[in-house]
């Protein structure tokens, strides 16, 4: 059928103005949100499902991967949610597994002591612009569709969902034939203490070697002593931001999610079920915008420095086969910066874009997305839109020092500084 097109038009009422709006409540969303309340804006976050927490909660991502640089807010969550791990100096590595309930628990408590507006279950529909500003955003809300008016936007939504609906350019994937790296379903099992009776439920699959397994390997944590398996095996072909790709990604985890507990029943878990399995398929790469500049493999492999340092990781380049092959291309790197200008979309002058879709290449993206990287870089995000709103200064324009100096302030260390 040739696909049509429609015009839609429709008087929208305003539901709230806020000098800072966020929108997506991830890492980078609630990093965004905190930083801009602690500069002394008035904030709303809008998050399309009922929990704070992105992959980390959604998708049941449940660990921290190391980074190399435990600071700022992400070290301030660490303090509080997980003390047993924090690190004397900032510049030491952890991989802290945690409960992502008590985390959704947590980022509600936070965001009313930060006095940062949350809205649920209100997603984001479309950008109203005028010339080189967000006015306002759209968002399917419970009650309908409402307009929230905002001085400064920054699209969290780990898919650049508002930046692209602007207009800012951006591309997916591996350069070439534009994949990703495939979605996964998390899930976690609970030792019961005793023999459980493995079952298959009709449509899964039976996987009798290491070898069938969809990852081609047995990927998991128990590292909080408490019975809890945290498994990180599923493998789906897909591009998590698009129609098609996310219906069979969704059903098809969920089968391997069940064969591969099966496998586990049988092959050393023999008194393990399953616990929780996350609500949503997780989604490591679908958009990156195309800002003032561009991270690449070279900057990561070469360890380079900016003058506009907004975030510093050592974490892996860390690619799970995006053909969904049974293979993961990992390579230790030993620590780069990430600059200001990634989040900066040259078209506009009141837009930030913060997080996984940030703009980088494919490789240099399996490396920066990880959550304290995206909670770092959420951070700059928030203290830069508070800056441009206080000088009157473009987004491209805000002073480095300046925020080098809030960050400071908020309690970010960057092992190098540079400029
Ligand atoms: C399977 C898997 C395993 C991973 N393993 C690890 C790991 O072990 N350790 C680690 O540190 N990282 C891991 N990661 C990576 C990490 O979890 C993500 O890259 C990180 O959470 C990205 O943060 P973000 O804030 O950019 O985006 P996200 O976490 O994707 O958050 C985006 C938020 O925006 C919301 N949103 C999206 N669209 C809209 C809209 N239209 N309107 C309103 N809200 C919207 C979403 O609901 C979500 O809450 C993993 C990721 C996956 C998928």
């Amino acid at each position: 059928m040739q696909s049509k097109q429609y015009s839609f038009t429709r008087q929208v009422e305003t539901h709230a103005h806020a000098d800072v709006i966020v929108i997506g409540g991830g890492p980078a969303g609630t990093a965004a949100a905190i930083a801009a309340a602690r500069s002394g804006k008035q904030v709303v976050l809008l998050e399309k499902s009922a929990q704070l927490g992105g992959m980390g909660t959604l998708a049941n991502v449940s660990i921290f991967m190391p980074v190399g640089n435990v600071t700022g807010i992400y070290r301030e969550i660490v303090a509080e949610m997980l003390a047993e791990y924090l690190p004397a100096d900032h510049d030491q590595s952890i991989a802290p597994q945690y409960s992502p309930f008590l985390f959704r628990q947590y980022f509600n408590e936070k965001m009313k002591k930060e006095n940062v507006q949350v809205f649920f279950h209100s997603e984001f529909v479309g950008a109203v612009r005028e010339d080189r500003r967000i006015k306002a955003v759209v968002v399917s809300t419970r009650e309908g569709l409402r307009a929230f008016e905002g001085d400064a936007f920054i699209d969290c939504t780990g898919d650049a969902r508002v930046a692209i609906d602007a207009g800012v350019p951006y591309h997916a994937g591996r350069e070439g034939d534009g994949l990703t790296q495939p979605m996964t379903l998390m899930f976690t099992m609970q030792d019961t203490g005793k023999p459980v009776v493995p079952i298959l439920p009709e449509g899964c699959y039976e996987y009798n070697d290491v070898a069938d397994l969809p990852q081609g390997r047995r990927l998991y944590w128990e590292q909080n002593g408490d019975g809890t398996l945290l498994v990180n095996m599923s493998r789906v072909k897909a591009n998590g931001a698009k129609i098609e790709d996310v219906n069979y990604a969704e059903t098809e985890a969920l089968r391997q999610v069940f064969s591969i507990a099966n496998y586990l029943q049988r092959t050393g878990f023999e008194t393990y079920a399953i616990a929780h399995i996350a609500p949503q398929t997780g989604v490591r790469e679908s958009n990156q915008i195309e800002g003032l500049y561009t991270l690449t493999e070279q900057d990561v492999v070469s360890g380079r420095r900016f003058a506009d340092v907004v975030a510093q990781t050592n974490y892996e380049i860390d690619i799970h086969s995006p053909d969904a092959q049974k293979t993961t291309d990992e390579r230790e790197v030993d620590g780069y910066d990430i600059p200001y200008r990634c989040m900066v979309p040259a078209a506009f002058d009141n837009l930030l874009v913060a997080g996984r879709s940030i703009s980088a290449t494919h490789v240099a993206m399996s490396s920066m997305r990880v959550q304290a990287t995206c909670y770092a870089l959420g951070q700059a995000a928030g203290a830069a839109a508070a800056i441009a709103l206080d000088d009157g200064s473009a987004a491209k324009d805000v002073s480095m020092p300046k925020l080098h100096a809030i960050l400071e302030r908020q309690g970010v260390r960057f092992r190098v500084v540079t400029g």
